[in-house]
């Protein structure tokens, strides 16, 4: 009876098995689909200065329009990216949207926004970014210092030594790096000095409970300081509340980024909102 039980189970598992498979390739090619017929867009939330109120950039942040399902948020497609190529091919699609973003803010009043960019893991190591973005600054004619990219500890740390040689390749050009979800990769801090970086951008989760939980609130403004002393900047994710923002400001912290200020929008919804910056600030 054991044995049948057993055999029962196997069959079971591997019926499951082959159905998640079979939906994660129909999931693949379906993205590889969207891609050709143009269903992605980049969203863009603001972030903001602490200090003056004023948004100084944006993180572009991908959506997929589904022609069924409609908007698709990518935690539920980049890890199905990121099992293949197709990350690259999406990445590098990516790129390409941001520079033709910061191209056409480039010479007017929206010129000295910064657009930070979302890298998987897969795209870091991958041979062909560096010469990607090259070529994309080389025919942009971009401010590369006008472009950060955000990198998190897990995927920086999955290769330390190739990370912190790409870090170095991308800051001779002036592009800008900073590393995301700060405090989520169990990575010791001692990699803050291996790597060339600008800015670390405090996960939310840590953000989240700053008024209540007097650990996190230790940890945030440990972090704060840690990273001041070490010459980096620190964003704050996740800022939901004036109280959370509050705190932050008084811990000296940068920037900020979070529903507070806006969700991730469409390109003219974010342009809407800089002429509210500039005349709430002025
Ligand atoms: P992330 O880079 O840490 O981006 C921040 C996420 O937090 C975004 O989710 C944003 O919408 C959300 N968020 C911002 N403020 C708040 C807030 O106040 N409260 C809450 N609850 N959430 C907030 P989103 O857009 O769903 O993106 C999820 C993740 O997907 C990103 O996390 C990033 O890891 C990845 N991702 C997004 N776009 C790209 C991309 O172009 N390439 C790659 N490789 N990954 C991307
Ligand atoms: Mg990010
Ligand atoms: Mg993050
Ligand atoms: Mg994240």
């Amino acid at each position: 009876a054991a044995k049948g039980r057993g055999r029962g189970n196997f069959q079971f598992f591997s019926a499951e098995m082959n159905r998640a498979t079979h939906e994660r390739l129909m999931l693949e090619n379906r993205l590889w689909l969207a891609l050709e017929q143009n269903e992605f867009e980049l969203y863009l939330q603001p972030q903001v200065d602490l200090v003056s109120q004023r948004i100084i950039g944006a993180e572009a942040l991908l959506r997929w329009h589904h022609p069924e399902l409609g908007l698709v948020r990518p935690d539920r497609f980049i890890p199905i990216a990121e099992e293949s190529t197709l990350i690259v091919s999406l990445g590098e699609w990516v790129l390409q949207r941001a520079f033709a973003l910061l191209a056409g803010w480039r010479g007017g009043e929206l010129a000295h926004l910064r657009l930070a960019v979302n890298l998987s893991a897969r795209q870091c190591h991958s041979p062909a970014l560096l010469p990607y973005l090259d070529s994309l600054l080389a025919s942009s004619g971009i401010d590369p210092t006008r472009l950060e990219l955000e990198i998190t500890e897990s995927a920086a740390m999955q290769d330390p030594e190739r990370s912190r040689a790409l870090l170095v390749e991308l800051r001779s050009r002036g592009i800008r790096v900073a590393i995301d979800d700060f405090g989520t990769g169990y990575s010791s801090l001692s990699y803050l000095k291996l790597f060339e970086i600008d800015r670390i951008k405090i996960d939310r989760s840590f953000v989240k409970d700053i008024e209540t939980d007097p650990d996190d609130a230790v940890i945030v403004a440990a972090t704060i300081g840690l990273a001041h002393a070490l010459g980096l900047a620190v964003v704050g994710e996740g800022v939901e509340t004036a109280a959370q923002r509050d705190f932050l400001r008084a811990k000296q912290c940068d920037e900020g980024q979070g529903y507070l200020w806006s969700q991730a929008v469409p390109l003219a919804q974010f342009e809407a909102l800089l002429q509210h910056s500039y005349s709430d600030a002025a």
